[in-house]
This record gives structure tokens, sequence and C-alpha cells, in this order.
């Protein structure tokens, strides 16, 4: 039972079979478009917002890595709350950029430190609601504060957005001129597999990211399936998120009956602070069920973090 990587556990869109079955042997000999042309309208359509507004990659992970390159110089520094998401740090890294961390404000909330944010100077700020690994969001109002003074660029990395309940940020990206919202199909929409990711932002900012971004980045089967979903199976989706949303409510029931406290998540999956979680997560191995362990996590500790879908599969974890 894998349940560490917060995928789509009910599995992949329906139209994927069909699209890989009719057509996925003769796209196989063709290139795609060069700049995925296909899949940016049918993100441009499914954002609502134009064609230009839209900048795809190899994974979301792919948009943020191309994004730090478009507006960072070697040696710039990147500020993120903290904890957040692994990668940024060590695309930051590998880029030669400068990442610093600043802690998400105590409190139950974990809301951002706008202050501290700020106070970086950073020429880029990535914020990520729900954030992975908590689940917490940023409120609308801190994140608005951040966007109106930053220095630079925000990127709002919103993987996990399907799973909230109106924390959606897509608005800013369509009103502000230095918000890059980033979304993937490897979540809600059950496809990592096929690794595409898309961005949304002011043309000049998609510009940017897109010069950074190179051609090819998706197969033809990638962008085909891709597109279908996005097309023909956003009911689908709504209605395995929902699913997932109401089984981490029981979950988090289930976990509090045993005398555990998980944060408040709004994303599909749990972060449940626990002493020993290398120790913890073994033994839940040895169980067949893997778990995301986490140590000495900033302002948490040592945690699991458990990713929500059917119930059958998630009550393992409760055994
Ligand atoms: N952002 C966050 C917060 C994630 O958790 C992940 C996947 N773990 C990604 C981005 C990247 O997803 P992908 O590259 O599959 O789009």
């Amino acid at each position: 039972m894998d349940l560490s990587d917060n995928t789509n556990l009910f599995g992949a869109p329906p139209s994927a079979d069909r699209v890989l079955r009719e057509e996925g042997f003769l796209k196989l000999s063709r290139y795609p478009g060069g700049y995925a042309p296909d899949l940016k309208r049918a993100v441009a359509r499914y954002a609502g917002v134009a064609v230009e507004n839209v900048t795809t990659g190899c994974g979301s992970d792919d948009v943020i890595d191309c994004a730090l390159r478009a507006f960072l110089e070697p040696g710039d520094v990147v500020a993120f709350p903290d904890p957040t998401f692994v990668m940024v740090p060590m695309f930051a890294r590998l880029s030669a950029l400068k990442p610093v961390p600043v802690p998400l404000r105590a409190g139950s909330d974990l809301d951002l430190d706008v202050e501290g944010l700020l106070a970086t100077g950073a020429k880029l700020i990535y914020v990520c609601t729900p954030n992975n690994p908590t689940g917490t969001v940023a409120s609308r109002a801190a994140l608005e504060r951040l966007v109106d003074q930053a220095r630079g660029v925000v990127l709002i990395d919103q993987a996990y957005v399907e799973f909230t309940r109106g924390g959606d940020f897509l608005d800013l990206a369509r009103t502000r001129p230095n918000v890059l919202v980033t979304r993937t199909m490897s979540k809600a929409f059950g496809l990592a597999g096929l690794r595409v990711g898309w961005g949304v932002g002011a043309p000049s900012l998609v510009a940017e990211v897109e010069k950074a971004r190179g051609p090819y980045k998706h197969t033809t089967l990638g962008e085909a399936v891709a597109v279908s979903a996005l097309t023909e199976d956003v009911p689908w989706m709504e209605a395995c998120a929902a699913e997932a949303v109401e089984n981490r409510e029981r979950l988090r029931g289930g976990l509090r009956a045993l005398g555990l406290e998980p944060l408040p998540s709004e994303g599909n999956f749990l972060l449940v602070p626990v002493p020993e979680a290398r120790r913890v997560g073994e033994a839940l191995r040895e169980r067949n069920v893997n778990v995301r362990v986490f140590e000495g996590l900033t302002g948490v500790g040592d945690a699991l973090r458990i990713g929500c879908g059917p119930w059958p599969l998630m009550s393992s974890a409760l055994k």
C-alpha cells in the first residue's frame, strides 16, 4: 500500500485508456509540438485564461525549476516558507541560487510570515498552498499582502488546489503582473506517470519562463492524455477529490482517537506529528503500508505524511 506520494489512489482518469488504445501507437512515431500547443489550449480553456497566459513543463517540478532559472541569476536568493516542498531548495542549489527558508508562523494555522519573507529581499518568493508537507493553507490576506509588497515574482504552487475549500489563487495569476501559479496533472488528475504540469501568469511573465523552458518537454502520449483528461475527466477528478477529502477527515478522526493530532489539511494527505517517526514508519512498512517519514521538520518535529484516497487502502494505516 503506497500512501507516500500524494498521488490519486483511485487511479488514472477514464479517458486515458481510450486515448492510449486508439491513438497511442500512431502518435509514437511523431514529435509533439515543440511548445505543447494542444496542451496549452486545453489548459487555457480549463483555467479560463488565454493561451498566452500558459506555460507547461515535464511535471510542475519542471515549471518551478524553469521559473527559478528564468527570474534569478546565480547567487540570487529564493525565499520560501519552511517547511515546504523539498524540491525547491534542491532546484535552487542546482542552479547556484541561495535558498532562504523562512519558518511558517507558529500557531495552529501555520500561515505565512509575510514580513519575514519580504525581509529576505528575494526576487522570487515561492509559496506552496495547500502546503506540502503540512497540508495547511496560506490565508488570502497574507498572500495578497505578499504579492503587493514583493520585490519580484511570487510563485504560488497549487499542486493540491483541487482538494481545498476556496483556496484557489488562479485569480491572482490572472490579475497581478508578478504572480505565477503552478498546477499539476500528477495529483487529483491521476497522471503522475505522464509528467505534465503547467503554470499560469501574465503573458510577459510566461514568456520569460518559456525562454528558460526549451521545446519538447512532453511526449506525444503525455500531451494527448493530459488534453483528454482536462477536457473530459473533470467530473471524475472532482469525484475522486471529494472522496479523498471525506476520507481524509475520517482518517483524522481515527488518528485522534489514537491520541494523535494531525495538522489541519486541505490537501489529499495528513501530516501527523509522531515522536520517532522513522521507527513508526518502518513498523508500518513491515505491515506493507508505505507512508512518508519526516524528521525534525521546523515547528513540527518528527511526522508522518499519509496520502488519502479510497478508504480500504487508508484504513490499513490505522491498524
Ligand atoms: N509541488 C508540490 C507541492 C508537490 O508536492 C509536487 C509533487 N510531489 C510537485 C509540485 C511536483 O509534481 P509534478 O512534478 O509531478 O507535477
